[in-house]
């Protein structure tokens, strides 16, 4: 990543709002259940299943993590009603892990119930590194109790293969993606490349205990090594879904759907849109840049 873009990075929460807003469009559904369900119906027609996430993290107030419990119900509880294939991701700080990791997780045992009864399936998204012990205790404790509880790992954790090797023997279903935080070098790889490496590693070690796996990259190095791992390793299709972000590289989406890959693409919604919208943007110079140049007139 080049200084200039480095800088606008670190510019990035400066942006007005509505111009935020404007870029938020691309990635987020919109505020409301509604149109969350409009776009995983019209993900659905693409030939894509839906994660359905209702944005919001760092919730520090109890009665807040019940409104987002609230919330994550009646959204499983309106998918059969909308026809739509969809489950649900929800990230454990929404859920009032930082107030109390039990709290947290009968929160997310109440959502996980629900969606049980509904034969649905529940996602626990991994954060930041001060969530990693908590939320994989919780996502053990969740998984001996119910089978449709997924988690998340990051390939950039250097802990991450040691995580897979302690997964529960049977029914681990875990999404891999490379991480999105910013993490020190102590506990996290830092190179392109190196992040890379341990992403393929710790996919074909998941592959190798049995685990299902959502392949989580837009990265089109990793989809291609996932192929063929998945060709290589003999990987039935029951095993496995390509899972990408609304709003990125909907060529790799098509060209992996054509190909008859299971794939999963995640619609983020809700009134909380701009924490969000912000780490995509620190995450991805690029679009940064685009605002940088709409704000100050750049060429
Ligand atoms: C379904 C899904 C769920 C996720 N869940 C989590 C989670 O629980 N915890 C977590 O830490 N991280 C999560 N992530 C984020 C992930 O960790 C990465 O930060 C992100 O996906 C970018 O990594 P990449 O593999 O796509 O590779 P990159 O090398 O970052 O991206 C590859 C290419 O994809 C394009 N691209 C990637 N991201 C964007 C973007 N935001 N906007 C525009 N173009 C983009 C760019 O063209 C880039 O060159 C998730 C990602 C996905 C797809």
């Amino acid at each position: 990543v080049s200084l200039f873009s480095r800088i606008v990075v670190a510019t990035v929460p400066l942006v007005p709002k509505a111009l935020v807003g404007r870029v938020a469009r691309r990635y987020v559904a919109g505020e409301t259940r509604e149109e969350a369900l409009a776009v995983a119906r019209s993900m659905n027609e693409l030939g894509a299943m839906a994660t359905l996430d209702v944005l919001g993290e760092e919730v520090h107030e109890p009665a807040r993590a019940t409104e987002a419990v609230d919330e994550y119900i009646a959204l499983l509880e309106s998918f059969e009603e909308a026809g739509v294939d969809a489950n649900v991701s929800v990230k454990p700080t929404q859920l009032g892990l930082k107030i109390d990791s039990d709290l947290c997780r009968e929160n997310i045992a109440r959502i996980a119930r629900v969606a049980k009864d509904r034969g649905n399936f529940v996602r626990v998204e991994m954060e930041d590194r001060s969530c990693t012990d908590d939320t994989l205790a919780i996502y053990r404790d969740l998984q001996a109790e119910f089978s449709n509880v997924g988690i998340v790992l990051q390939a950039y954790m250097r802990r991450t293969l040691d995580d897979i090797a302690e997964l529960p023997e049977t029914g681990a279903n875990v999404r891999l993606c490379k991480g999105i935080y910013v993490e020190p070098r102590e506990v996290a790889w830092k190179g392109f490349e190196t992040i890379r490496h341990h992403y393929v590693a710790a996919l074909e070690k998941l592959f190798a205990q049995g685990a299902y796996v959502g392949i989580a990259t837009h990265d089109e190095y990793l989809a291609c090594a996932a192929c063929t791992l998945i060709d290589r390793m003999k990987i039935d299709r029951s095993a496995y879904e390509f899972q990408m972000l609304f709003g990125v590289d909907a060529e790799l989406r098509d060209l992996l759907i054509s190909r008859g890959h299971p794939l999963r693409m995640y619609v983020p919604y809700g009134p909380d849109w701009y924490q969000y919208s912000i780490r995509r943007l620190r995450e991805n110079p690029t679009v940064a840049m685009h605002v940088m140049r709409a704000t100050f007139g750049m060429k």
